[in-house]
């Protein structure tokens, strides 16, 4: 249905249309138990093998909170720069639906634990501060299985089956005030955010993370409004977007969709919709209720939460370094610029790059390998760079070889290329393909008389002083000695050679 919609070109919607966005971000508790109850929470094991009385909801059974989850929340809260509560409840959010089998969630409401805070990402070299407005502890819901059907949704399917291991996981919410003023960059930035969340919540040790277990979901809030206007426009929210590339090309796919919709004439039907990894476009789910809708009224099987003051003191004297301080910090030790440092952070490069210093490697050359070569070969794969078969001890190897006059460049993208093929070390590489920089003077004198003489015209024009065709002499040497020479000393000597040096 939505796929025959018609769509804006970028450049033409934001040259008519301000995007607003709204970040809504799931995160799963690595706790070892549930929110309320004592099930286990590891992933993956046989459906409805972790449900107890509580996270069923049985008649009689009653929740008790879990206070790892509520000093992950607090915790995170402040490495958000938010203020805690000083006295706050859960909520029953009253809806039906199948995962659930509560047919209500405990949530909190108007009462949420952590508010007011802010996280700042750069983009294009500008720091750019992300609002929140709250963060809240909930309990994630069951998982329902649609089969039968082409999609997996619900649509077309034969029959659904559901897994309660999930239900009452305990699930943080983070969400952001409006989001406005970030223009043709409003992809880019929501992107950022995500990621910058993501490394948060690992430097913190408060989940795993993993976008595609979805212990790390994203819930999208789009809206356009006319160029020079004063009011925002209606917002669509795009449901449960499960990776970083994904988050962008949502936020970017509903501003053309609503441009061409506002453009039109239309208007923009605020409701939650489906993103398509397949074709980066989302589709119509349902109109989207309102907070009255679900009837909150404060648990009455909870006590409220009253964190000790000086107990969230000492929590947030313990931080551990937060992901930007760290990111400013390396980028000092190893003297790069804004921009380089943002294209390693978008490249999920800094750990390697850090690794590979660790293990010896001169700062610039690992940015250099895993920047350039290493970077190349993983988009070529379509990897990630950290999912590339070598290690940062292989690649600071491979900068040794270079540095030590064992390997020039050309060759040392020949050993990483045979590591990556699984033929071993660096110096397995190096000993098996036979690959060494030709240092025998002799050799080399060798290869450089027999490319003179198969190149008597170009020999003639360095003699007469264009000593700029001598290029294609060292390139004929470097070719006969399969990229072996050094070029540099070949150079050298061809020019000795012609009795131009
Ligand atoms: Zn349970």
């Amino acid at each position: 249905m939505a796929d025959t919609e018609t769509l804006m070109p970028y450049d033409e919607a934001l040259e008519r249309f301000e995007p607003v966005l709204g970040l809504e971000t799931h995160v799963e508790l690595g706790t070892a138990s549930k929110m309320f109850c004592g099930c286990p929470t590891e992933f993956g094991a046989p459906p409805n093998t972790q449900v107890c009385p509580v996270c069923l909801a049985l008649p009689g059974s009653l929740p008790v909170a879990n206070a790892d989850a509520i000093e992950s929340t607090i915790r995170i809260g402040l490495a958000l720069n938010c203020s805690i509560a000083e006295w706050c409840r859960f909520a029953r959010k009253n809806y039906f639906y199948p995962d659930m089998p509560k047919n209500y969630q405990i949530s909190q409401y108007d009462e949420p634990l952590c508010t007011d805070g802010y996280l700042d990402v750069v983009v294009d070299g500008k720091t750019v501060r992300i609002e929140i407005e709250r963060v809240h502890l909930e309990e994630d819901t069951g998982k329902s299985t649609h089969v039968g059907g082409a999609t997996g949704r619900i649509h077309g399917a034969d029959y659904s089956i559901v897994d309660y291991n999930r239900a009452g996981i305990p699930l943080v919410e983070i969400v952001t005030k409006p989001i406005a003023g970030t223009d043709r960059l409003a992809p880019e930035v929501a992107r950022a955010y995500v990621t910058e969340l993501r490394e948060l919540m690992r430097a913190l040790g408060v989940s795993d993370v993993r976008m595609e277990e979805g212990s790390l979901r994203c819930d999208v809030n789009v809206s356009l409004m006319p160029r020079g206007a004063s009011e925002w426009g209606t917002r669509t929210e795009t449901k449960n977007v499960n990776s970083l590339r994904s988050v962008e090309r949502a936020v970017r796919g509903e501003i053309e969709r609503q441009a061409a919709i506002l453009a039109d004439g239309g208007r923009i039907v605020q409701e939650t919709r489906h993103f398509h990894e397949d074709t980066g476009r989302t589709t119509s789910g349902r109109s989207k209720e309102e907070a009255q809708d679900y009837r909150y009224f404060p648990e009455p099987d909870l006590l409220p939460i009253a964190p000790d003051r000086e107990w969230v003191a000492s929590l947030k004297a313990a931080l551990p370094e937060l992901p930007s301080v760290r990111r400013s910090r390396l980028q000092a030790d190893w003297g790069v610029s804004d921009l380089d440092m943002e294209s390693m952070h978008n490249a999920d490069a800094i750990d390697l790059v850090e690794a590979t210093v660790a293990a010896g490697a001169p700062a610039a050359d690992a940015r250099k390998w895993w920047m350039g070569e290493l970077a190349r070969r993983a988009n070529e794969a379509g990897k990630p760079l950290a999912e590339l078969p070598i290690t940062p001890a292989e690649v600071a190897r491979v900068t040794e070889l270079v540095a030590s006059g064992a390997l020039n460049d050309k060759l040392a993208r020949q050993v990483l290329e045979g590591v990556l093929a699984g033929e071993g070390s660096p110096d397995d590489v190096v000993a098996k393909r036979g690959l060494q920089v030709v240092n025998d003077e002799g050799e080399l004198l060798a290869i450089i008389d027999k490319v003179l003489a198969e190149n008597a015209d170009a020999a003639d024009k360095v003699r007469s002083g264009k000593v700029a065709a001598a290029g294609a002499l060292v390139g004929g040497v470097m070719k006969a000695s399969r990229g072996k020479a050094d070029a540099a000393r070949a150079r050298e000597l061809i020019l000795e050679k012609l009795g131009v040096s």
